[in-house]
């Protein structure tokens, strides 16, 4: 079956408006689910309507492609751990910039054989190599900063911005040489200068911005897509990526209004190291000066309180520990305990991290709030329950000029009558900066994996306690 060319218009119509509304639905956790769903549609709509289209010729090499593509790409999600989703994300976004790059280039050859080159073909053919490459290599090594295949530490070096700035003129001047010539020397060189910033310009930047940054990606691989459609002449790749590009653009704003930092600092900065030190929990507790308490004394004040705010970090995710906190919750609620989640924009490691594991455990959504919702709270609250958080509670953010968090917005936590830190030892959080709340008189810690205490905490609430 042939489809014409107003009817492969028309599904791709539909499926730009399904892509629309996916997106509108993953706005609120309650209705991600519906978006996933139509973003699905509306892809199969697209892939259907190309296959479809009178351009493809044969389809051997297509077949093969997508039981490819289909088999490896089904492997890894299924296989991908939670925490490891922006790894896997970032993998897929290297994947868009090299289709981009290789497009452009499949498509110079194919024109230049026919001798339909022309210079406006040539400019879109450049953007869509140059913003494709560095996708490429920016998302390679995010990929392999997050993976621990590099460190996550900024690598800096005097000049860096100037080399970057070099660099990037250097591969403007090739591309309106290229879109002016058709020289092939200058489509090569500007391709490998293409590749080498998306290197120059991730290396430099300090784990803790990753978020920041693959969502950044995120916006160049909508953008890459969308020169790809230019150069196809293909509406919906225009649409898609323009949304993608969009989409992505406002994700890193956002992002970078969660952690109060301008886009620029983000991408200049350099902050953030690799977290780590081979530091014994308990001991080393105590020779810093930190309580460390036991779950019989957490339990001793959680029961009888008035309200208490749960917490939820990265912890909580290595260690799977939502489905007891649900367990947890009920049975504080049994016991007329309010109890409520308190999230912040960058808990975990990709936004929307933990509404999606509380959400996995059930955990109804208007127990769930915001940071700026809940924190007015923290004052009137008797027990704040830190579940393998830290960065986004730590106060050095608001206190310490000094410190690379400065300037985050943080859950106050401190401010509960008791508070609790779910953590295996005294190794910081993802930042890699020393917490200021542990040292706090109303602050404790419980070490120990956060399932098995929490476990722990609902083996005591069901057998009555202390
Ligand atoms: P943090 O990384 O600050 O802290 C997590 C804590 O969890 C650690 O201190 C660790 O301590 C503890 N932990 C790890 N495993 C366990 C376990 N099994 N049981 C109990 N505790 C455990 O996490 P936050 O969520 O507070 O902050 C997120 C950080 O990640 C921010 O710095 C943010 O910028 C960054 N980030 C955010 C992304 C996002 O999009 N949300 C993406 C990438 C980074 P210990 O080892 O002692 O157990």
């Amino acid at each position: 079956m042939e489809l014409s060319a107003n009817a492969q218009a028309l599904a791709y119509l539909v499926s730009a408006i399904l892509f629309i509304f996916a997106l509108k639905g993953l706005t609120h956790p309650s209705s991600a689910r519906r978006g996933n769903f139509l973003g699905m549609i509306g892809m199969a709509i697209a892939i259907v309507a190309t296959l479809a289209g009178k351009e493809v010729q044969s389809y051997g090499f297509i077949i093969a492609g997508v039981v490819a593509g289909a088999l490896i790409g089904g492997v890894l999600a299924a296989r991908v751990q939670m925490t490891a989703m922006p790894q896997l994300v970032a993998a897929l976004h290297s994947f868009v910039g090299m289709a981009a790059v290789l497009v452009a280039i499949g498509t110079f050859l194919n024109h230049r054989a026919a001798g339909t080159l022309n210079p406006v073909l040539m400019g879109e053919l450049s953007a869509g190599i140059v913003i494709g490459a560095i996708t490429f290599t920016g998302s390679v090594v995010a990929f392999g900063k997050l993976q621990g295949l590099i460190s996550g530490a900024p690598a800096r070096f005097a000049g860096q911005h100037a080399l970057n700035a070099v660099i990037g003129v250097l591969t403007v001047a090739l591309a309106v040489h290229f879109a002016m010539t058709g020289s092939m020397t200058s489509l090569v060189v500007m391709t490998l200068l293409a590749f080498l910033i998306g290197l120059t310009l991730i290396i430099p930047i300090g784990g803790a911005d990753m978020p920041v940054i693959i969502s950044m990606l995120n916006s160049y691989s909508g953008w890459a897509a969308a020169a790809t459609g230019f150069t196809l002449h293909n509406n919906l790749l225009i649409i898609v990526g323009a949304l993608v590009g969009f989409s992505g653009a406002i994700l890193s704003f956002i992002m970078c209004r969660a952690m109060n930092r301008s886009i620029l600092n983000v991408v200049f900065g350099g902050f953030g190291s690799d977290s780590g030190g081979e530091q014994s929990a308990g001991a080393v507790a105590a020779d810093k000066g930190v309580n460390s308490a036991s779950v019989e004394d957490a339990i001793y004040w959680m029961e009888d309180a008035n309200r208490v705010i749960i917490i939820p970090g990265y912890g909580m995710a290595v260690a799977q520990a939502q489905h007891a906190l649900k367990e947890m919750m009920e049975l504080l609620e049994e016991r007329n305990v309010e109890v409520k989640f308190a999230i912040h924009p960058v808990a975990g490691r990709m936004p929307g991290h933990m509404n999606v594991l509380l959400a996995e455990a059930d955990i109804p959504y208007d127990h769930v709030l915001e940071m700026d919702e809940i924190n007015p709270e923290f004052a009137s609250t008797d027990v704040a329950l830190v579940v393998g958080a830290n960065d986004v509670v730590n106060p050095a953010a608001k206190s310490d000029s000094s410190s690379p968090i400065y300037g985050m917005p943080i859950l106050e936590a401190g401010k509960a009558r008791h508070v609790y830190f779910l953590k295996r030892s005294m190794r910081p959080g993802y930042a890699g900066v020393d917490n200021l709340l542990f040292y706090q008189d109303n602050v404790s810690l419980i070490f120990g994996d956060a399932k098995d205490t929490i476990e722990g905490m609902v083996v005591a609430l069901k057998g009555g306690g202390h």
